[in-house]
């Protein structure tokens, strides 16, 4: 938290390289575990955002047509509810720091992941973009807070695949942020580093043909093995953990091609900031 809160800012929004958010992560999830991150295992991202951010988790109907999946209150404030059993919206007031998350997340088990990552998601808002001044002052202001600065809504529209180097708004690029950070929360790079060496070992015993090779050839033919285990092992989606093996280098959108091992702190860095 400490390092957000020193980060230079624009727009409002903080200045920081996928380096910084992994070290956030790595640091919000050692805190929260009590010791530092080093097996492959799915992390209870209700229990971290309860126990450690101390926020929680509130469900309902934020939409008639699943356009907002999430949303952080940072002050309390009133926000508008669907209600479907009336075809009508209805505003009820919301206490700081309450994750908010559609209800249609809850039903049945294919949305599970889905859930788990906007939990994760919302948690990175309150961890990079809670304004500390106004939480701080929460319960002496005299002025009401206005909406923009009360909550960030999470519409499932702004937050489709934002390449790294697009231009982007203050509000895309905490969208952005937010998706890496909770990427990182639910797979910590050195869990993620666990995985792949556990999986290497388990498939070099087996005397895998493909795997010395590292081309294209075992990716075609593991790769879709692998992600699945990757998405037991995080209870994570398969499309989540394939995003996140590239972005911690372990796959590459220029060649079908499964990487060696990246020693830590060794991972690409993006420079493209603003
Ligand atoms: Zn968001």
């Amino acid at each position: 938290m400490r390092l957000v809160d020193q980060v230079p800012r624009k727009n409002g929004v903080p200045i920081l390289k996928i380096v910084e958010l992994e070290s956030i992560a790595h640091d919000e999830i050692s805190s929260f575990l009590r010791s530092p991150v080093l097996q492959a295992t799915e992390i209870d991202i209700e229990q971290f955002a309860e126990e450690h951010l101390r926020i929680r988790f509130d469900y309902a109907e934020l939409s008639n047509n699943q356009s907002i999946l999430g949303m952080m209150v940072f002050q309390d404030c009133h926000v508008p509810f669907y209600d479907s059993t009336n075809d009508t919206i209805n505003h009820f007031e919301v206490k700081a720091g309450t994750a908010l998350i559609d209800k249609t997340l809850l039903e049945g088990p294919k949305m599970q992941h889905r859930a788990r990552f906007t939990a994760a998601h919302e948690c990175a808002h309150w961890i990079l973009h809670r304004p500390t001044k106004a939480i701080q002052n929460t319960s002496d202001s005299k002025q009401p807070p206005t909406n923009t600065e009360s909550r960030i809504v999470c519409r499932t529209t702004n937050s489709k695949s934002l390449s790294d180097t697009q231009q982007k708004t203050a509000s895309e690029w905490k969208e952005w942020q937010a998706d890496n950070l909770a990427s990182a929360l639910l797979m910590p790079g050195a869990s993620v580093r666990a995985f792949m060496r556990n999986y290497l070992e388990v498939e070099n015993k087996k005397s895998n043909p493909f795997i010395d090779t590292f081309g294209e050839r075992m990716v075609i033919a593991k790769n879709a093995s692998m992600l699945r285990q990757m998405s037991a092992v995080f209870n994570v989606s398969v499309s989540a953990a394939e995003l996140r093996l590239k972005r911690l280098g372990y796959l590459s959108d220029y060649a079908p091609t499964l990487l060696p091992l990246v020693p830590e702190n060794q991972h690409e860095v993006y420079d493209d900031w603003f």
